[in-house]
């Protein structure tokens, strides 16, 4: 090997992933952190995970759930104006477009 060029080799470095699970190897980096790793990611677990940093399923559950109450508010108040819409009402109605198309 050429002198001064390589960097330095730590044989007994450390990785250690969010899920807790801690790694042994040689690498030029003596701590790495990750995220992921065999121990937790859903390809060698089998489970179902979002890896998610920035919350951005939670933003997207919470758009989600306000839009269906939003929905099932607007679908309670059409019911609710058909319901009280009584057939003389219609009646008129049907009058009323049939003098504006003669
Ligand atoms: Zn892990």
């Amino acid at each position: 090997m050429k002198p001064d060029i390589h960097p330095t080799y730590f044989k007994a470095a450390t990785i250690t992933c969010a899920c807790g699970a801690v790694l042994h190897t040689g690498s030029t980096v003596e701590t790495m952190k990750t995220e992921i790793c065999s121990q937790c990611h859903p390809f060698y677990t089998g489970k179902k995970k979002f890896i998610d940093a920035t919350g951005r399923v939670d933003r997207f559950k919470k758009l989600s759930q306000k839009s269906a109450v939003k929905q099932a508010a607007r679908l309670k108040a059409t019911k609710a104006k058909a319901a009280t819409e009584t057939p003389e009402a219609e009646i008129k109605k049907e009058k009323k477009t049939a003098k504006e198309a003669a």
